[in-house]
């Protein structure tokens, strides 16, 4: 269908300025028309191939067959009746089937909400409520949402915190571990103990929350070693760890969550699990998962709200998991993390600026530093990079606590063609910028 050429980008830009707020960021210029799978054509009609995956949202792609399908289903049934009214078995039927899935040898329940953001404020509020105690720690670099809560435990402050405080109290942040910058486990571990010197006594303490790849802080994987020390120190003084996959989880790592890796390898399990974004597939749905008895502490009516697990975002997230489950989506996504990795490898043979390569699964990124200098990191070069990348049709994503990485979050379900073909783009886009 040939585009109308008074709806270009430059004019909806105009619109978007004059109506909305400033403080809503917009990584590239463009407006959206029609997207499939890892491909998205604009306003204007231009093709776009899909490295960000409307952050993390997008694991089985744009508009999956099985999700369509779905959706469209419940449609013709029934929209809403808001779960705590009138209840629908789909709710409970992911519930079982997110329980079921998830790691550690002991009983779990699951409930929904419709954001990341209120996954983890859930998350906390039944560790506060089970605990009976009200202090959280956090990890400098992780983000947690722009809730109140969320803003709180996110510890990284331009943009997210700038002028929003004061935020809940009693949450404390400590280091996470990142051998690039200098910061062993050890060093990490001593962190916490030093807030537990200075700040919050450890029996004030009702979680530790941890992304198992910090997302927006620039995908930088927590070794396992550090995982083990956590669920030690977390068992001595009866604290609850919260892994929050909101961006990791439904396939990102190369499995279904990452503590199943944590699990795997170390017999390793959170108490609770946060889950949102790819879990249904491009509908809004987010999950709290954990320990039945911890998830059983808040009383009838302290959890819940009125759109949290819509039947239209159930069932996709139903249809999710059966493409994961019956399509071999799993191994795929092992397969484009290394495809990707590889022409990453390749680009930073010629390019010094590319100080790290660096991956779990199909959740990878590369981090630019000035001259290859790891104290001097390199955003600008990052915001280069990603407006040439755009302008030449790929849509990718920056992070880090510096701004300073490019990360990938593309379909997994993207073939080797696309995938090639995006990476010829980044390439080119490291080739034309300096
Ligand atoms: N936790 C993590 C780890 C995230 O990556 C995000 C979103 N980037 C959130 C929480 C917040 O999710 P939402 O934007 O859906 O509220």
């Amino acid at each position: 269908m040939p585009h109308d050429p008074a709806r270009t980008n430059a004019a909806l830009m105009a619109r978007r300025r004059a109506a909305l707020p400033a403080g809503l960021g917009q990584a590239h210029e463009m407006f959206v028309d029609r997207a499939e799978n890892a491909e998205v054509w604009d306003v204007e009609g231009r093709r776009l191939i899909d490295f960000a995956g409307g952050i993390a949202v997008l694991n089985t792609g744009h508009r999956h067959p099985a999700v369509i399908e779905a959706v469209k289903a419940q449609l013709d049934r029934a929209t809403h009746t808001c779960f705590q009214v009138l209840a629908y078995e789909s709710y409970v039927e992911l519930a079982e089937r997110l329980n079921a899935m998830a790691p550690g040898n002991f009983p779990k329940k699951s409930f929904f909400m419709t954001t990341g953001a209120e996954a983890v404020e859930n998350a906390v509020k039944v560790a506060r409520a089970y605990t009976k105690r009200s202090a959280v720690i956090a990890f400098g670099g992780g983000f947690h949402g722009r809730t109140m809560m969320g803003m709180a435990l996110t510890g990284k402050v331009a943009p997210y915190k700038v002028g929003f405080g004061p935020f809940p109290a009693e949450v404390y942040h400590a280091k996470f571990p990142c051998a690039l910058h200098g910061v062993s486990v050890a060093d990490a571990m001593a962190s916490i103990e030093a807030l537990f010197k200075y700040d919050v006594e450890a029996l004030r303490v009702a979680a530790i929350i941890i992304e198992p790849v910090q997302g927006e802080g620039g995908f930088y994987v927590a070794p396992i070693e550090f995982v083990q020390a956590l669920r030690a120190l977390c068992d001595q003084h009866g604290i609850l760890l919260i892994a929050d996959e909101v961006q990791t989880g439904a396939g990102r790592t190369g499995t279904w969550l990452t503590c199943d890796q944590w699990f795997a390898q170390a017999g390793v399990a959170p108490d609770i699990i946060t889950m949102a974004k790819s879990l249904a597939g491009g509908f809004p749905l987010s999950a709290v998962i954990g320990r039945a008895e911890v998830m059983d502490a808040a009383a009838p009516g302290g959890l819940g709200g009125t759109y949290a697990g819509s039947p239209l975002a159930c069932a996709a997230a139903l249809a999710v998991m059966d493409i994961f489950d019956t399509g071999g989506l799993m191994e795929r996504g092992r397969v484009v993390g290394e495809r990707l990795m590889n022409g990453l490898r390749e680009i930073a043979t010629r390019h010094a600026t590319i100080g790290d390569v660096r991956g779990l699964g199909a959740m990878v990124a590369v981090e630019l530093f000035k001259g290859g200098d790891v104290h001097q990191p390199d955003a600008d070069r990052v915001k280069r990079v990603v407006t040439e990348a755009a302008r030449r049709g790929l849509v990718l994503l920056s992070c880090g606590v510096y701004g300073n990485v490019i990360r990938i979050l593309v379909p997994l379900t993207a073939s080797d063609a696309l995938l090639d073909e995006g990476l010829v783009i980044l390439s080119a886009s490291f080739d034309a910028t300096t």
